[in-house]
C-alpha cells in the first residue's frame, strides 16, 4: 500500500564514495530512513534508480568527456576541478545517479510529480565536471524525453544556493558572459551588502532559472533564461518574494511540459558552504510554493535534491525530507 501521491527514486548503489567530504553523501540513505521510520512513506513508494544508458548521457555531453570519465583518463586539472576524489565507483555512482534523473522525470509524466532522492548535478557542463560534479543528471533527462518525443519544452527551476552554471551553459545562447577578470570577483566579495537584482536572457526550448547567492561559486555564471542573484543573508521573506516573481515572469514568457526542480537544502542559513539566511520553515515554504505552483498551472513535476551542506548534517537530511512532505500536503489534496 503506497503512503504518498508520487514515487521516490532511490537507490543504494548511487552512494557516492567520497569518504569524509563536506558533501555528506549519506544523506540520500538518512532521508529514505526517516520517511520510513516517521511512517510518511512505505517501502512501495520507493522504486529503485537504475544505471543510464550512454546513449542518454551524450545528448548532452561530449564523448571525449564521457570516455574520459569511464577511462580514468582525466587530466590532473579536470581532476581537482571535480573536488571530489576521482575513481570508477564514483563514476558508476553518477550513472546511477542519471539513471534515476531519467527515471523520475519519465515518472513525473505519468503521475504529476516525482522525486529523485538524489541528482541536482547543475556545475557538470557539456565537456567538463566540476564542484562536485560529473554528469548533468536533469540536462540528460530533459534531452532524452525530448529525443523520445514525450515533451519537446522543459523548464528548469533551480533553487540551489550556488548558481546552475552547467545547466545555463548547456540550455544556453551558446554565447555566455565574458569571463570577468579576477578583480572583479574580489570586489564582488568585499563589496558591502547589495541588493538583489535579477538578469533575463533569450529563451530556446529549455527554460533555465536559477536563485543563488550572488557572491558565491561559481565565479563564472553563464545566463540563465533568468538569474535571481541574491545578496548575502538573504532572508525567508525576502527569498520567497523572488521566487515568486521569478514564477510569474517565466510564466508569462513560457509554457513548459515539465518542471525539473533542483531543491538545493544550502540557501539554509546554517549551511557551510552558503551564505543565505533560510531558515528550515522557510525551506520548507520555498518547496510549497514551487509545487503549488506546478499543480495549479498543470505542470508536471520532477524534483532532484542538489546541494546541502550544514554543519549538523542532519539539518540536511530534515530540509530534503521536508522537500518530500511538501509535495505530499500539495499533491494529495484533491
Ligand atoms: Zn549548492
Amino acid at each position: 500500500m503506497n503512503k504518498l501521491p508520487m514515487r521516490l527514486v532511490y537507490s543504494d548503489k548511487a552512494k557516492l564514495p567520497i569518504g569524509d567530504h563536506v558533501f555528506h553523501s549519506g544523506k540520500y540513505r538518512g532521508i529514505r530512513e526517516r520517511l520510513l521510520q516517521m511512517g510518511a512513506a512505505k517501502e512501495p513508494d520507493f522504486i529503485s534508480a537504475p544505471l543510464c544508458r550512454e546513449a542518454d548521457v551524450l545528448l548532452v555531453h561530449t564523448k571525449l568527456w564521457v570516455d574520459k570519465l569511464k577511462n580514468g583518463t582525466l587530466s590532473t586539472r579536470e581532476e581537482l576541478e571535480l573536488e571530489v576524489p576521482y575513481s570508477q565507483e564514483l563514476v558508476e555512482a553518477f550513472w546511477y545517479m542519471t539513471g534515476g534523473t531519467v527515471l523520475a522525470a519519465e515518472q513525473a509524466l505519468r503521475d504529476n510529480c516525482c522525486i529523485h532522492i538524489g541528482g541536482g548535478f547543475h556545475h557538470a557542463f557539456a565537456d567538463h565536471g566540476e564542484g562536485f560534479c560529473l554528469i548533468n543528471d536533469v540536462a540528460v533527462a530533459i534531452r532524452s524525453l525530448q529525443r523520445d518525443g514525450h515533451i519537446a519544452r522543459a523548464m528548469v527551476l533551480d533553487c540551489d544556493v550556488h548558481q546552475g552554471n552547467g545547466t545555463a551553459a548547456i540550455f544556453g545562447t551558446g554565447q555566455p558572459e565574458p569571463f570577468p577578470p579576477r578583480a572583479s570577483w574580489a570586489t564582488a566579495l568585499l563589496a558591502p551588502k547589495r541588493e538583489a537584482h535579477v538578469k533575463t536572457s533569450v529563451v530556446r526550448d529549455v527554460f533555465t532559472i536559477s536563485l543563488h547567492q550572488e557572491s558565491n561559486y561559481p565565479q563564472w555564471k553563464p545566463a540563465s533564461s533568468i538569474d535571481v542573484n541574491l545578496p548575502d543573508g538573504t532572508t525567508d521573506s525576502e527569498y520567497l518574494e523572488w521566487l515568486d516573481t521569478a514564477l510569474k515572469g517565466a510564466k508569462e514568457r513560457f509554457e513548459p511540459e515539465l518542471i525539473c526542480y533542483v531543491a538545493g537544502a544550502d540557501p539554509y542559513e546554517q549551511d557551510q558552504l552558503g551564505g543565505l539566511a533560510m531558515t528550515m520553515d522557510g525551506l520548507k515554504q520555498r518547496d510549497r510554493m514551487v509545487y503549488n505552483f506546478a499543480r495549479e498551472h498543470g505542470y508536471p513535476i520532477m524534483t532532484t535534491f542538489a546541494g546541502g551542506y550544514a554543519q549538523n548534517p542532519e539539518d540536511t537530511v530534515a530540509i530534503h525530507t521536508n522537500t518530500v512532505l511538501a509535495a505530499k500536503e500539495v499533491f494529495e489534496t484533491s
